[in-house]
């Protein structure tokens, strides 16, 4: 089997080295095509930090182990790493964190076990990197939720969970205050939850979560959540089993799978030969698992296992009083214990079963539309609009462009009404949501809202407009604070 691997920047290349000489020491049955990934292939002039060779062979192989990759700064390059994970549609961020024996924590101590897979949404959400500046004082990012790409990764996340026989399964959210949102994954995840009666399912307010996690992290099983919680949470799990130098990660898609360690470059480290290189190892083992290589993932989880145990360890961890060991000295210890067992933990080694690679070609983009179930219209719009006068003003001038069609709401400043009514200790900045709602509940159409946008920018820049669906009788659309 081919793979493609991409060796990285900083201390990529050093533990990439290093985990490559443990697979080939134990004779994993694979091929390595090394890709032109990273900062110095942005420094050649490639925008996206990969070159067209690079893209087209991991497309042709599917698999992509790399190392962690730098973004250049100033330059508004986007990150490869998040390029990666969007252009190949790698939807579902998979890290587990669980205790390893020697890599000594509180939870370690108090003689407490974890065993917490984190499945992160890996495409949307703020990550779209979807920004815009309305005035020079008002930043807008622009949070993307849907259904098709929430129900892919809450599928993947309840099939993994059955595979590892998980007893429970748990949505972080704040459903509580983004209600359209995060309401929408949280319905996607009780939705799914249906097909499968015997998991054990759940939600969590995501800032309890947080809290749980530290106090009783063994409660928890799997937990799945959107983008950027789904990052803070896991960075969170990754401190609990010993830091970031134990942290795996899978990202998944249909068709494309990437497999990398948490961690960065580690720039303060680069070049010294010291780095830990168990994340990468660890995420590798997963990618193993992944090609049905199971022989030859148990054997270097359990000689891994068993290193640890022994009290080996490379700077970044461990009893100082023993004297640590360098990236591959570190590496040549792992295979030195090829063939022992760990007190705990032990792998069972079961054979190979490699999964033949599909050889697929996709002739156009996958569209992922789910079906409309309500009828859907439109009952009025939001209008963003750049002003620093008082909320009374405002009112009085948009109350003037509302026509025969048109009702003005209300206005709010940063998501809390100040008019009708709202009060005098509301600070306010300069761009205010004038909301217009058709006057008699008739639906309107985009000709009107365009009529009410061209008469409205007489008297203010709008810097943006939001229509206001109705599906069905529910309102597809938020209230203000106070409204
Ligand atoms: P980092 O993870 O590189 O380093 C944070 C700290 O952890 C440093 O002190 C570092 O020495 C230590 N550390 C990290 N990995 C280690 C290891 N394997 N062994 C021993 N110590 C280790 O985070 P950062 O400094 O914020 O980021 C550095 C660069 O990495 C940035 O350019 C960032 O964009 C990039 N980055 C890339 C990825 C990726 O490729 N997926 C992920 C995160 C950060």
């Amino acid at each position: 089997m081919n793979i493609a691997v991409a060796n990285g920047d900083g201390i990529g290349p050093e533990i990439m080295e290093a985990v490559l000489k443990i697979f080939n020491a134990n004779k994993t049955p694979l091929e390595y095509t090394v890709v032109e990934m990273g900062k110095w292939v942005f420094d050649k002039g490639f925008s996206n930090g990969m070159t067209p060779e690079a893209k087209q062979t991991i497309e042709k192989l599917g698999i992509l182990f790399k190392g962690p990759m730098e973004t250049p700064k100033g330059k508004g390059v986007k990150s490869v790493n998040v390029t990666a994970r969007k252009t190949w549609n790698t939807y579902a961020n998979k890290r587990v964190f669980q205790t390893l024996h020697g890599v000594d924590t509180v939870f370690s101590k108090a003689g407490i076990p974890i065993d917490v897979t984190i499945v992160r949404e890996n495409i949307e959400d703020t990550y779209g990197g979807i920004e815009h500046m309305l005035t020079h004082d008002v930043a807008l990012s622009r949070r993307f939720i849907t259904r098709p790409g929430s129900l892919q990764v809450i599928k993947y996340a309840f099939e993994m969970a059955t595979k590892k026989k998980a007893r429970r399964i748990t949505c972080g959210h704040k459903a509580n205050i983004m209600k359209i949102t995060d309401g929408l994954f949280l319905e996607c995840f009780y939705e799914v939850a249906k097909d499968y009666p015997h998991l054990k399912a759940d939600d969590v307010i995501v800032d309890d979560l947080c809290m749980k996690l530290v106090t009783r992290p063994d409660t928890f099983d799997v937990v799945v959540l959107t983008n950027l919680q789904g990052d803070i949470v896991s960075d969170l799990c990754a401190g609990l089993v010993g830091g970031l130098g134990f942290a795996p990660s899978a990202n998944i898609g249909d068709h494309i799978c990437i497999f990398e360690a948490v961690h960065g470059t580690a720039p303060d480290i680069a070049g010294k030969n010291i780095a830990n290189p168990t994340a990468l190892l660890l995420s590798g083992i997963a990618m193993l698992r992944h090609l049905g290589l199971m022989q030859n993932a148990a054997e270097i989880e359990n000689a891994l296992l068993y290193t640890l145990e022994q009290g080996i360890h490379t700077g970044d961890f461990g009893d100082k009083s023993n004297p640590s060991l360098n990236t591959t000295q570190f590496a040549d210890a792992i295979i030195s214990n090829f063939g022992k067992q760990p007190k705990l933990n032990a792998k069972e080694v079961i054979p190979n079963m490699p999964v033949t690679p599909t050889s697929f070609r996709l002739e156009k983009n996958p569209m992922l539309v789910s079906k409309e179930m309500e009828e859907e219209h439109i009952a009025g719009v939001d209008l963003f609009i750049e002003s620093d006068e008082q909320p009374e003003v405002i009112a009085k001038k948009c109350q003037r462009h509302a026509g025969v069609k048109f009702n003005l709401i209300n206005v709010s400043n940063r998501g809390t009404q100040v008019w009708p009514t709202g009060s005098v200790f509301t600070n306010l900045v300069n761009q205010y949501n004038v909301r217009f709602e058709s006057i008699d509940g008739s639906p309107l159409n985009q000709q009107d809202i365009i009529g009410l946008y061209a008469s409205l920018s007489g008297n203010f820049k709008i810097c943006s407009l939001e229509l206001l669906n109705m599906f069905g009788e529910k309102k597809a659309y938020s209230l203000a604070q106070g409204q």
